[in-house]
């Protein structure tokens, strides 16, 4: 079987919709992407529904899908975010994303992200991380910024709780006790001891070095965790196994780096790559090539059309989409002749909602010996016209997989 290899590059939350700022143009139209096009001309093009029509989905299971799992794999976001920032979870732990966050002495939650604190966090978390109580044992890590990561460890755990994040907008409301979410014992004595690992933690951050130097320069302190998403990770073969492949990712952002570690792709990342728009595109895109040299499929994500989408700036999108393009301009001009170059996005998050939404969004597939269409431009509206047609996140991939080789034949 001949086989080939494939660069996929990801624009997180690239689709949109028409905007008035854009002269009814979507971000993508308006933009100018000669590289983008180029592609679009010369490969086939086409439209995707992530999991199906209409269903919004999250960076996280976005990431799943393009990846190569199925809906039904996705393990909850803690043990994603666990993997992104590099920590071992072990079979059985349940995992939670946290914010340090401060509370005052009646449990109000004062601020969601404690001032967003940046300095500090790796101190806070040593003075709680290695606790135990009723044989369950405690693992903080912090990511960036105000967030953590919490892992409990021990047998009878389920992941079965509610949060005790009261989430945004809700600063001035007390965080929540966490409930069990069905009547298993597992999951009433989860949620019971980490009501009181969470008391123990406001106890020792309170009195916190860190935390008094911040009050004493008037900055709020970060004497609370709260918890949200707990999951356990599925035994899971990881995708590289699965397709006997060998895969890179090159991302500035954990949540895509955790997907990758879980898929089996070798996770590659580096401080210049900041998730927003001044990212190391010329980084990205070299390390892409030199990956590709050695792997069968490398992802490379850019995160910045996502965030303009949610801040609701159309035309700072349309900005990010142009560095977008020069991204993929640099990794098409090093392709080597045996590599596809394909386009994809995790999800739409158009400016005018501000939130993902289940928009499709376009796909492209440039390479060798490639059925062109007759599309030359790479948006939400020449592509519904592509060779592609309309496919789900799977059969995108599949079709990857497909054009690489890797699919077995059904039949004899
Ligand atoms: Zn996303």
């Amino acid at each position: 079987m001949l086989q080939r290899k494939v660069i996929l590059a990801i624009a997180d939350g690239v689709g949109d919709r028409p905007h008035p700022l854009l002269n009814h143009e979507t971000p993508l139209e308006f933009a100018k992407t000669p590289h983008l096009d180029k592609l679009a001309l010369m490969g086939i093009s086409g439209m995707m529904d992530l999991i199906g029509s209409g269903i919004p989905v999250g960076t996280d299971m976005g990431h799943m899908i393009l990846f190569g799992y199925q809906p039904h794999h996705y393990p909850g976001r803690g043990p994603i975010e666990a993997l992104g920032i590099g920590m071992e979870v072990q079979e059985g732990d349940v995992v939670l994303r946290c914010n340090f966050a401060t509370v005052d002495d009646n449990g109000i939650v004062v601020d969601r992200r404690a001032g967003r604190i940046r300095q500090g966090t790796d101190e806070i978390a040593d003075a709680i991380n290695g606790l135990e109580l009723q044989g369950v044992k405690v693992y903080v890590k912090p990511a960036t910024e105000h967030r953590a990561v919490l892992i409990l460890r021990g047998a009878g755990l389920s992941e079965n709780i509610s949060d005790s994040d009261p989430k945004a907008p809700n600063d001035g409301c007390p965080y929540q006790e966490v409930q069990p979410l069905d009547d298993s014992e597992e999951s009433k004595r989860t949620a019971s001891i980490l009501n009181n690992l969470l008391s123990k933690f406001h106890a020792i951050l309170s009195d916190h070095p860190v935390n008094a130097k911040r009050v004493e320069q008037g900055k709020l302190p970060a004497n609370f965790l709260l918890t949200r998403g707990a999951g356990k990770l599925a035994r899971l073969e990881p995708v590289t196994d699965e397709l006997n492949i060998k895969g890179s990712c090159i991302a500035g952002e954990s949540t895509v780096l955790g997907v990758a570690r879980l898929a089996g792709f070798k996770a590659i990342t580096d401080s210049s790559m900041t998730g927003n728009i001044d990212t190391n595109i010329e980084l990205k895109a070299k390390l892409a090539i030199e990956e590709i040299a050695h792997s069968d499929m490398v992802l490379v994500h850019f995160k910045a059309p996502d965030l303009k989408g949610h801040d609701n700036e159309p035309l700072e999108k349309a900005k990010a989409i142009e560095q977008f393009d020069k991204m993929v301009g640099l990794i098409a001009q090093g392709l080597p002749d045996n590599t596809y170059l394909a386009l994809a996005a995790d999800h739409s998050t158009p400016c005018e909602v501000g939130e993902h939404t289940g928009d499709p969004v376009p796909v492209l597939i440039y390479g060798p010996s490639v059925r062109r269409d007759r599309n030359w431009r790479y948006n939400e509206i020449d592509c519904a016209y592509g060779g592609l047609g309309h496919l789900t996140g799977n059969e995108f991939v599949r079709t990857l997989y497909g054009l690489m080789g890797r699919v077995k034949k059904l039949g004899n």
